[in-house]
């Protein structure tokens, strides 16, 4: 079985670009063709387990839906527990909720109010970070449980729009792409 050496020119390589999704002027990047790759995939978890592996992260919060993905697959990794953030109506029981901007639209985003402890330390991950909205709903929800060691964490991150500037400044941010 023949073996290539990954990096993360080959993983920024394996993020499929693809305009005008959902709308006009939105080039969207598609993580589901970096993550197919069995190797591309394995590179992807190991580096963002060995950026977070000393950090006493107690539970990872995902972001729906593409969040879940490396989300969960990092909670296992962390030995941490994994906490659901989703859309409207679909949580079963209470929830804390936040409204939010999106590029492409607005939106509200919810949390069982018993999914997390004021002495959890959270890491907050999602696939992708542009403006920053979604990211900064997700944060108000985690600390609406009293929580103080936040880190977030995106696959990708999209300089150009400046996302980063709006997440407060006592947060931990780390992406492992970025356009
Ligand atoms: P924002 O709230 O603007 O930071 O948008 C981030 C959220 O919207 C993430 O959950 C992404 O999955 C999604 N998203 C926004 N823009 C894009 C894009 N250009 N490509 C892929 N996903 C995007």
């Amino acid at each position: 079985m023949s073996s290539i050496i990954i990096g993360i020119d080959a993983v920024k390589n394996s993020i499929r670009n693809v305009p005008n999704f959902p709308k006009e002027g939105i080039q969207f990047k598609d993580v589901s063709t970096a993550f197919k790759d069995q190797q591309i995939f394995k590179y992807i978890v190991t580096e963002l387990r060995n950026k977070y592996i000393a950090c006493g992260i107690t539970k990872v919060v995902g972001i729906e839906s593409r969040g879940f993905i490396l989300g969960s697959i990092l909670a296992g990794e962390l030995e941490a527990g994994f906490v659901p953030i989703r859309k409207p109506g679909k949580l079963p029981s209470e929830t804390f909720v936040q409204s939010y901007d999106l590029e492409y639209g607005s939106d509200s985003l919810e949390i069982h109010t018993d999914a997390l402890d004021g002495d959890d330390v959270v890491l907050i991950h999602d696939d992708l970070l542009a403006t920053g909205g979604t990211v900064n709903a997700a944060v108000d929800l985690v600390r609406k449980f009293g929580v103080t060691k936040i880190y977030v964490n995106f696959f990708v991150e999209l300089d150009f729009l400046c996302g980063r500037e709006r997440i407060a400044k006592d947060i931990n941010v780390w992406s492992l792409i970025h356009y």
